[in-house]
């Protein structure tokens, strides 16, 4: 059970009270457990076992600059861990810390938007889906949507270098983001200017993309804007095998069509949508969307046409392509799942060069199905050299409690990360690594990178206050 008295003492508490506004600090119970977990399927076990150990002791929501500056005095005087906060969508146990003290960014809420400069400058508070709807009647979108668009922050999104379903065409993070501003651990302010180009020394903004709340806290950033796309066009054809698709995704963007979003699913979890809309049976499933000024989508539709029948496509209609674009944000399936005690869920997106991708798929379900009852992979986001893959696992434990579950879920992670540095891929191509996944931090960056990594933790942040154990850096 949660304790319903917080570990911090009423001066404590009353010294934020008096930063912040007396509304804006919360200890209470019901408060403490919410802010306990995220979307982590661990978190989700924790609290089904009623385990709160991993709850904050108070939450403190600042209105500017000034009055995080003053928290990080406080943290940084009194040895608190601070941990940043967005919209609480992280899949990775970024936030779920015992005894720490979170800082909600929400209050940070402005937008500004510049026409001129086809950008807008957001405050890290600001909840994607309300970026979109204000940059929508303006004629313009941010391009960015990822699945949680309706609870993820600007600054989260900053946080874990985060990825929207129609990077094809708008980028990733690292590529929208042209400016920010955050503070450092010590309260100095980091201000990049909105340029998005310069040869000024190393990126700073490097410091903070995918930083997850332990180099700085962002407060707000300049995102590039784009105008509303004139046409969206729809592809969608059918495979003898996976391999087959993976080639012909690889063929299209190395030739230079460029689709905004990219959707090709491996036998198993193309299965369902086969059966619904009467496709043939134990194919992959590739569906594309083109978007932006109706003559260029023209031709890249007509020149992916072209390239996917060369590499063996059968098309098919596009209906199943607008099913997945109706339910695109219902995650219904996953969250039963995981509702039961003994079972989890999870989708691990990892990603790996062309030449290594058929082997990660097939060594990542290899390492996985033995544990789980479903495995499904696809895959949606493509570059020129590399491929991502989400492999998703449903695992049941058996005994039905959460511990068993919460057991499975590890082996099942275990299994999956090994597999992927097996096959030369990355353990995380955008959820970021959180707690979940510091284990192979330093597989995945080698003995040097890590080293460098952890030296910088150290310099920016002596006294290890802000998000301490995220990336899996320790004191
Ligand atoms: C159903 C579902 C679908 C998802 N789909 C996608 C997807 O398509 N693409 C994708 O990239 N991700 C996806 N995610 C993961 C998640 O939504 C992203 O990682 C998102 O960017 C997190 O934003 P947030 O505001 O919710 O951050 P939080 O969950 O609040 O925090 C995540 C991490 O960022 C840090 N952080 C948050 N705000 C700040 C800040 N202002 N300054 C410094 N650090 C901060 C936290 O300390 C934590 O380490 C999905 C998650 C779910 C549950």
């Amino acid at each position: 059970m949660i304790t319903p008295t917080t570990r911090i003492s009423t001066h404590d508490l009353d010294r934020l009270k008096s930063i912040v506004g007396e509304e804006y600090v919360y200890s209470d119970a019901a408060a403490r457990a919410i802010y306990s977990r995220t979307v982590n399927p661990l978190e989700f076990k924790r609290f089904q076992m009623g385990d709160y150990s991993h709850a904050p002791d108070a939450i403190v929501q600042p209105a500017s600059i000034q009055e995080i500056q003053q928290i990080l005095a406080y943290a940084n005087q009194t040895g608190t861990p601070l941990v940043p906060y967005g919209g609480g969508s992280g899949i990775a146990e970024g936030t779920s810390l015992g005894g720490s003290l979170i800082i909600d960014l929400k209050r940070f809420d402005q937008v500004r938007v510049n026409s001129t400069n086809r950008t807008v400058t957001a405050g890290a508070g600001v909840i994607g889906r309300h970026l979109e709807e204000i940059l929508n009647q303006q004629g313009f979108t941010c391009g960015h949507f990822p699945q949680s668009m309706n609870s993820a922050t600007i600054g989260g999104y900053v946080a874990t270098a985060a990825i929207g379903t129609f990077s094809g065409r708008y980028g990733k993070m690292e590529d929208i983001l042209v400016g920010l501003e955050a503070v450092l651990p010590n309260g100095e302010i980091l201000h990049v200017k909105p340029i998005p180009r310069r040869s000024v020394g190393p990126h700073l903004e490097g410091l903070m993309i995918g930083s997850e709340g332990a180099f700085g806290i962002v407060t707000q950033a300049t995102l590039k804007i784009f105008p509303l796309p004139e046409k969206r066009q729809w592809l969608c054809c059918t495979f003898a095998g996976t391999p087959a698709g993976l080639q012909a995704i690889r063929h299209l963007i190395q030739e230079d069509v460029r689709p905004a979003l990219v959707r090709l699913y491996d036998e198993a979890e193309a299965a369902a949508r086969i059966k619904k809309f009467g496709l043939p049976h134990n194919h992959a499933l590739l569906f594309l969307a083109f978007e932006g000024p109706a003559g260029l989508v023209a031709w890249q539709a007509a020149r992916a046409g072209e390239i996917l029948a060369e590499n063996g496509a059968t098309f098919q209609a596009v209906d199943v392509a607008l099913d997945w674009y109706h339910y695109r944000f219902d995650t219904s399936g996953m969250l039963r799942f995981n509702q039961k005690p003994g079972s989890v869920g999870d989708s691990l997106e990892i990603a790996a060069p062309w030449e290594d991708i058929e082997t990660l798929w097939r060594t990542a379900r290899a390492a996985l199905e033995p544990l789980s009852q479903a495995v499904h992979v696809h895959f949606s986001h493509i570059y020129d050299n590399e491929c991502s893959a989400y492999v998703i696992f449903y695992a049941d434990s058996g005994p039905n409690t959460p511990q068993a579950g919460s057991e499975l879920y590890q082996q099942c992670l275990k299994a999956t990360m090994e597999a992927c540095l097996a096959a030369g891929g990355t353990i995380s191509h955008h959820h970021g690594v959180g707690r979940t996944k510091s284990a192979w931090m330093k597989m995945e960056h080698g003995e040097g990178g890590w080293d460098l990594l952890v030296e910088l933790k150290h310099a920016l942040d002596p006294n290890h206050i802000l998000n301490p154990g995220a990336l899996g850096i320790e004191k």
